[in-house]
């Protein structure tokens, strides 16, 4: 024996040994002998040590972890013989048998303090949620179970099995009474059951038959038998958990690791876990639609029932400390703005149970609260408990959304018992008018608010509030590893993003938004926090417009493949776009980006000429390939450029409030055209004439710039003169915007030979269309097939389908122009009075505001701009900078805006402009 054994186990093991011998001498245990002097044991001394000896009869057969297969016979056989043992051993007592083991299962509680040394959440929550079964059914009832000495370690390297040939085999004896304690009865076939379903494929028939045989020959008890479950897991958790310590002291152990893979995959097995319904309910989740008002609660109730059905649970979770997106829905209170900052997080935990359920006190308490709160919490009918820790110290738990009966049956000071039935689960109306479910809430400090402490609180103030409210899951105990994965906070969001992606990708504002829902003109952060988007031109119908998002759903769940199949869309939308175009643009390209649409562009425009060369505008932006960098002075001549292509002629930028020809001059548009016909003049016709001239219609990025009156006709003259085509840059002004037309070229008077079309086509969505002539098209079919992978795909013309459908059916184009009088008159009368206001310009919704620190010398105002963007994002409306000195305020809501959007984007700009910072 282990020379620090205390004396006593050994005595013990005699003792029971020879219990067993005679009260059960038919089993075939070891016998212990006695020495020579008659005593059953003694000290002998091994190398210099003094260890107690005694000897055993040797008992035949295989250990049943090298035994296969394990038939049923031969577990039910283990069973039966430890069944046998333990009625044997029934009255058998022994005072070294009341014992500290950590094998024992009325001990296992040991483990928690060690979770943290199990490697992986997974696994960690894994033991976790054995021990939360545990302390939720075999501790309350642990009193009632029988104890007993038994063996307690019944594991497949102490159980012997006979003769391989023997049918049917069976287990003849087990070894190693080393782990023999005062323990529960239950705990004996627990054990034998933990290590019998380890590496089989029916863990439940494995335990069934240890279970059976057993009970065949020592009757459990039922209330022994409900335990069992959880014992057999407990034992599995108590063995990794075992394990993982035993791994940090010896690392380089690999049995320790080998022998606990079987106990990890037995674990796994919880048949109790159901399908994890803990809901995500946040601002993203993709459970509620894009809707702000569908969250309202019919078609929250629906959605939620239907989940559970799906997830085939009775009871659904809805999260501590999330800011949801059911919260940003709804009406806004007298003179509140839909950007305020709105009430999102939520304190509590729902329960989302059938109406009625019963609801039972998790703690000992008294009614401290009583009532039917209305607004602003909404809790409906209320109960408040008070409860008093061991300490003297109270708290209280908050039961929201009863029902009205609830209250009518409790009393103040009335004490509730721990477990006893005191409220019931209401149905709307008269639960507030929720979804049914339990708002359950700890409170550490009522404050002075009483039944009004809030449910929902603001996110900037989370840390103070769940600091008083905890999480409720301490009393609920949801193992972690049904939750949704958290999304991280927007810093961590931010500095994955920095490390990952590269690191010139651009983001917009000081401190950068994460965005996880849109809904028409609002993006929301990930707080709930609405801000108004008077900045975005591709979500040109709208964020998360339903039909468009309708239509790609639909076609995507049913087909996407590239365009060497026929299909109707791609043709369909070809004839509904050029329909829409003047003759004779009649022929389409399909591509997923402008730069893609503006290289094709110039490839149609050099394969229709022969020719190179391209005529752009000063500052111009046309995408980021290699070659649109080359013809975007923006980019080439701007940081990290590389500079002008030889092939490249930059003519000067019409900007009638900046250049030298101005607004008032009606001859402006044919002078700044002169330098695109100064240019077409210098280029030798014969062998470097232009390929094109590539302009936006109103130049965006060079600060949203309208051409004056004439310029592009002019231009469109001097081009095609020196045999060049005229490509128009449609990618940002497209599709109505304008208001007053539909292209940006229409305003001009011109019809160019070939039309790039882009980001709002799609409403967000990757699709990119380039429209040419026929004559144009046929000089491109040169023998070199064209193909874009994802150009024309059925989900992206069904798409395009869809944004062309709402424009008409919602009148945008109208909207666009009606909504743009009002936002240009709002913005002319702050001119008048913010000197700081340059030039109001632009058309429809697409506006520019160009900052001046000087209205007579011009002198820009970029620090001033970039002040007003930030202040306006943290007053909740988006906007951004552009221009050759980043000081033009850009405007290009989604068409839906409002004259009411229009009027509080116009409030707060003028607030902003009062800034002292923004002063001229
Ligand atoms: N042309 C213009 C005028 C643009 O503004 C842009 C994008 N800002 C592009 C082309 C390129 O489009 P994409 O980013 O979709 O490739």
């Amino acid at each position: 024996m282990h020379p620090a054994r205390e004396r006593g186990l050994i005595e013990l093991q005699c003792a029971a040994l020879d219990h067993l011998a005679e009260r059960a001498g038919h089993l075939s245990l070891p016998r212990v002998r006695p020495l020579t002097d008659g005593k059953r044991l003694t000290t002998t001394c091994f190398d210099g040590v003094a260890r107690l000896v005694w000897m055993l009869t040797f008992v035949p057969g295989t250990v049943l972890a090298a035994a296969r297969p394990h038939s049923p016979q031969l577990l039910e056989s283990l069973g039966r013989l430890l069944g046998e043992m333990d009625a044997a051993l029934a009255d058998f007592t022994h005072s070294a048998a009341v014992r500290e083991l950590k094998w024992d299962l009325t001990r296992a509680g040991w483990i928690r303090e060690h979770l943290h040394e199990i490697e992986g959440p997974e696994r960690q929550a894994l033991v976790e949620r054995f021990l939360t079964y545990y302390a939720t059914d075999v501790e309350p009832s642990l009193e009632g179970l029988r104890r007993a000495v038994i063996h307690g370690d019944a594991n497949d390297h102490n159980a012997i099995a006979g003769n391989a040939k023997d049918w049917p085999r069976e287990i003849t004896s087990v070894v190693d009474f080393g782990d023999m304690h005062h323990g529960l009865v239950v705990a004996e076939p627990a054990v034998a059951a933990a290590y019998a379903i380890m590496g089989t494929r029916d863990p439940v028939e494995a335990a069934a038959r240890v279970v059976a045989g057993y009970h065949g020959a020592h009757p459990l008890q039922a209330g022994e038998i409900a335990c069992l479950y959880t014992l057999i897991g407990l034992r599995l958790a108590v063995s990794v958990t075992n394990s993982a310590r035993v791994k940090k002291m010896q690392p380089d152990d690999s049995y320790v690791t080998i022998s606990e893979a079987p106990a990890w995959e037995a674990l796994d097995v919880d048949l109790r876990r159901e399908p994890g319904l803990v809901l995500d309910l946040g601002v993203g989740s993709r459970l509620l639609g894009a809707d702000p008002a569908e969250a309202g609660t019919e078609a929250l109730t629906d959605k939620i029932s239907r989940a559970m059905k799906d997830a085939e649970v009775s009871v659904a979770v809805g999260r501590y400390d999330e800011a949801r997106g059911i919260y940003i829905s709804g009406l806004f209170g007298a003179g509140e703005r839909p950007t305020d900052e709105r009430r999102t997080v939520h304190l509590g935990v729902d329960l989302f149970v059938d109406p009625g359920s019963p609801i039972h006190a998790p703690l000992e308490g008294v009614v401290y609260v009583l009532t039917n709160n209305t607004a602003p919490q909404d809790y409906g009918p209320l109960v408040i408990l008070r409860h008093e820790t061991d300490t003297g110290a109270s708290f209280f738990t908050l039961y929201g959304h009863l029902t009205e009966d609830t209250l009518e049956g409790l009393r103040l000071d009335q004490k509730i018992a721990r477990g006893e039935e005191f409220a019931r689960v209401g149905a709307p109306p008269t639960n507030g008018g929720w979804t049914p479910h339990l708002h359950f809430q700890i409170i550490l400090d009522l404050l002075e608010q009483g039944a009004d402490f809030p449910g929902v609180v603001h996110a900037r103030r989370r840390a103070v509030w769940t600091s008083l409210s905890p999480d409720p899951n301490v009393l609920l105990g949801i193992p972690s590893d049904r939750f949704p994965s958290e999304d991280p906070p927007s810093s961590a969001t931010l500095s994955a993003r920095r490390d990952r992606l590269g690191p010139s990708l651009s983001v917009s504002y000081r401190t950068p938004l994460k965005i996880v829902r849109g809904w028409k003109q609002y993006l929301y952060d990930e707080t709930g926090r609405a801000y108004l988007d008077v900045y975005n031109n591709v979500p040109l119908v709208g964020h998360s417009h339903p039909r468009v998002v309708r239509a790609a759903s639909e076609r995507l769940a049913l087909l996407n493949t590239n365009t060497r199949y026929l299909h109707d869309n791609v043709v369909r939308y070809a004839e509904r776009l050029t329909a829409l175009l003047p003759d004779p643009l009649g022929v389409c390209f399909f591509l997923s980006s402008g730069s893609e649409a503006n290289e094709l562009a110039l490839r149609l425009a050099r394969a229709h000429t022969g020719r190179e060369d391209v005529i752009v505008l000063e500052h111009a932006y046309h995408g980021h390939t290699t070659t649109l960098i080359d013809v975007s002075p923006y980019k080439f001549d701007g940081p990290g450029g590389g500079g002008r292509r030889p092939w490249v002629h930059v003519a000067p930028l019409p900007d009638v409030y900046r250049g030298p020809y101005k607004r008032d001059d009606p001859e402006a548009g044919v002078k700044y055209a002169r330098g695109v016909g100064a240019i077409t003049a210098a280029l030798p016709v014969e062998d470097r004439g232009p390929a094109a001239f590539l302009a936006e219609t109103l130049p965006s990025v060079a600060g949203q710039i309208v051409f004056p009156p004439g310029y592009l006709a002019e231009a469109y003259r001097h081009v095609p003169e020196a045999g060049g085509g005229c490509i128009a840059d449609e990618v940002q002004t497209g599709f109505g915007r304008l208001g007053s037309h539909r292209w940006g070229f229409e305003p001009q008077g011109v019809v160019p030979d070939i039309v790039v079309l882009g980001k709002p086509i799609g409403n967000a969505f990757p699709l990119a269309a380039v429209v040419t002539t026929r004559e144009i098209a046929t000089s491109f079919d040169n023998g070199m097939e064209f193909f874009a992978t994802f150009g024309g795909n059925p989900v992206a013309c069904a798409v395009g389908l869809a944004v062309l459908d709402v424009l008409k059916d919602e009148a945008l184009q109208d909207r666009a122009w009606r909504v743009g009088q009002h936002l240009i008159a709002g913005l002319r009368r702050l001119q008048e009075r913010h000197q700081l206001i340059g030039d109001v310009r632009g058309s429809g919704l697409f506006l520019g505001v160009e900052l001046v620190r000087d209205r007579t010398t011009l002198e820009p105002a970029p620090e001033e701009a970039a002040y007003v963007v930030e202040r306006l994002r943290e007053r909740g409306v988006l906007t951004g900078t552009d221009g050759p000195h980043e000081n033009v305020l850009k405007l290009r809501p989604p068409l839906v805006f409002s004259e009411e959007d229009a009027d509080h984007f116009l409030e707060a700009l003028d607030d902003v402009l009062e800034e002292d910072a923004a002063q001229a």
